[in-house]
Order: structure tokens, then sequence, then C-alpha cells
């Protein structure tokens, strides 16, 4: 694709938290993968898109010089590098992809004298997220010193490193197990499929794009269910307004039974035994709910 192959490449984390959900969503879009020895390469079977398994700090500077057209990553990890990289192109986010969620967070020592952002002024802040905590910092017009450790952030004040730190929370367990509180937010965080910004062939762009479009595809199916039933015309408005649904139903006629419609909705997760009671109650028949596996906007 770039640099003459003629097979696509996808980034994804080798071992974290990422790296399973990540496989998951490709096999739901319908890729089917065999290993290589070394277990740092997925092959394609059936289409010509190989997986490269990676670190994910990786994985936004190999869209960046082309070596893979496609990636998934966290929104911390792509806006950290393109804050960080200046000036040079950075990867796009195509999909957010409804895992990994998590957020960059400023937390301070339980019980200590910082109760406000205001009280960051002229303290020591400890990240790996230099580049956002900046750029955070700035935007609040807050001048504190950034402090880069590369891991065990949690432990920087304990340890008289920093009096506070800014790292990833989903559960905040971590931090309660630190004696740290959470102060405020510096970035709401999600995997995203990402693509490499450098221009590609005709091919590796059709390509891309029917990647994106059944990625899409399994994301909206996921969860959603079609509702089949047949009802008196005249119910229609009060079952439609029922459901919870995503677009319009659809109605048929019924040979024959002029007053009667059949009628297929397509309607989020939520839909549950008390919708149908009360569809029931409406007058439909033959009430049916069905499973989307996949979807093609
Ligand atoms: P690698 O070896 O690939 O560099 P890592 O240790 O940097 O792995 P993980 O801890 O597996 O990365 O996290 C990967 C991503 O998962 C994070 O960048 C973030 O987007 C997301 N994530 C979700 N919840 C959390 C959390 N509680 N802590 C850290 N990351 C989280
Ligand atoms: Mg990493």
């Amino acid at each position: 694709m770039n640099d003459g192959r003629d097979r696509l490449r996808i980034a994804v984390q080798k071992s974290g938290r990422l790296s399973e959900a990540s496989l998951d969503l490709l096999r739901r879009a319908g890729l089917a993968f065999r290993a290589s020895r070394d277990k740092l390469f997925l092959y394609g079977e059936n289409l010509p898109v190989d997986v490269l398994l990676v670190r994910d700090d990786d994985i936004p500077g190999l869209l960046v010089e082309g070596s893979c057209e496609l990636g998934i990553v966290g929104r911390n990890v792509l806006d950290e590098q393109r804050l960080a990289g200046g000036e040079a192109a950075a990867p796009v986010a195509l999909l957010d992809l409804g895992f990994g969620g998590c957020r960059l967070a400023i937390a301070v020592p339980d019980g200590g004298t910082i109760e406000s952002i205001g009280d960051l002024a002229g303290l020591r802040i400890a990240t790996s997220y230099p580049a956002l905590l900046a750029d955070w910092l700035r935007a609040q017009r807050i001048e504190a010193e950034v402090v880069l450790l590369a891991g065990s952030v949690e432990i920087a004040p304990r340890l008289g490193k920093a009096h506070a730190i800014c790292d990833l929370v989903s559960s905040g367990a971590t931090l309660a197990a630190n004696q740290l509180r959470e102060l405020t937010t510096v970035l709401r965080s999600e995997a995203v499929l990402a693509a490499s910004p450098r221009p590609r062939g005709a091919a590796a762009t059709q390509l891309v794009e029917r990647l994106g479009a059944r990625i899409a595809g399994a994301l909206s199916g996921a969860g959603a269910r079609l509702l089949m039933l047949q009802a008196p015309r005249a119910a229609l408005p009060a079952i439609t307004r029922l459901l919870p649904s995503r677009e319009a139903p659809s109605v048929l006629g019924l040979d024959g039974r002029p007053d009667d419609v059949a009628m297929q909705a397509l309607c989020s997760a939520s839909l549950d035994w008390q919708h149908l009671e009360e569809l029931k109650r409406l007058g439909a028949r033959g009430v049916m709910v069905l499973n989307v596996e996949r979807m093609l906007a």
C-alpha cells in the first residue's frame, strides 16, 4: 500500500487493556487471522489485511510514517503524541470504538491543602502525559511544573517527587488505594480507529473505507434489535411512540386486511418485556424480536 506493499496493515496493542477488544472488533468486522510464529503479526486470511501487534505508544508513529494504514489506540495516546509532535502531520481519528474508556485526571493527596485547581499554581505535577497536561495548564492559565514519570505515577506524592499527579483513571480504585482524590478531568478518552495521514493509492483508500464502514457496522449492530409485528393500522402512532427506535419503522400493507399492517423497526437494546407487553395491549400480534448481528448503513 505505502512503500509498495500490496496488503493493508492495522496496528493493534500487543498485550494490554485494548488488545482483546481490538481483535474482537476486527473479527466482528469479518476479518479472520492466522498468527505468525513470533506472535508479532496476524495474517489476514480472507482479505488483504494484516494486523501488527505492537506497544500502544508506537501506534501513532507507525501511522505517521505510513508503515500501517490503520491503528486502534487510546485517544489519550493519540492526542499526547499529536501535541508533542508539534507541526508534523498527525494520524486522523476516524471512529470512537466504545471500549477502553478512561479519563486523564489530576489527583491530589487526600486531606491535603490542594482544594481547587487554582491551588495547583507553583506546584509540581507528575505525569506520563506531559504534553496533554501542559496544554491543559496553559488553557487554565495555571503555572505549574510538569514532572515526567514513565510509570508508577500514583506513588510520586508519597515519594516527595510531586504535589499532585495527572494520570489515567477508570474506576478510581488505584487512586483510593494510594490515598489520592480526583480534583478534575483533563481529557476523556476511549479507543479510536485512527488512520495514517500519508496519501495512499486508490486500492488502499478503498480498502480503508470498506473496513471503516464494516467496523462502524459492527459497532452500531451491537445491541440493536429488529422488532417485527402486525397491528391495527389505527394503533400505529401509539406503537411508534412507545418504541426505543433509532429510525422510523417500515410499514407494509397486508393482503385482504386493509385495517391491519405489518411493521419492522430497528430498536436499541433497551427494548424489553415491558415494551412487548405494552405493544400487545395496543393490539399488536405476532410480536418478534431478533438480535441484529451486523449492519451496513
Ligand atoms: P503497552 O505495553 O502497550 O505500552 P500500556 O501499559 O501503555 O501498554 P495499558 O495499561 O494496557 O497500556 O492501557 C492501554 C490504554 O487503555 C490506555 O492508553 C488507555 O487509553 C486505556 N485505559 C482504559 N482504562 C485505563 C486505566 N484505568 N488505566 C490506564 N489505561 C486505561
Ligand atoms: Mg503504552
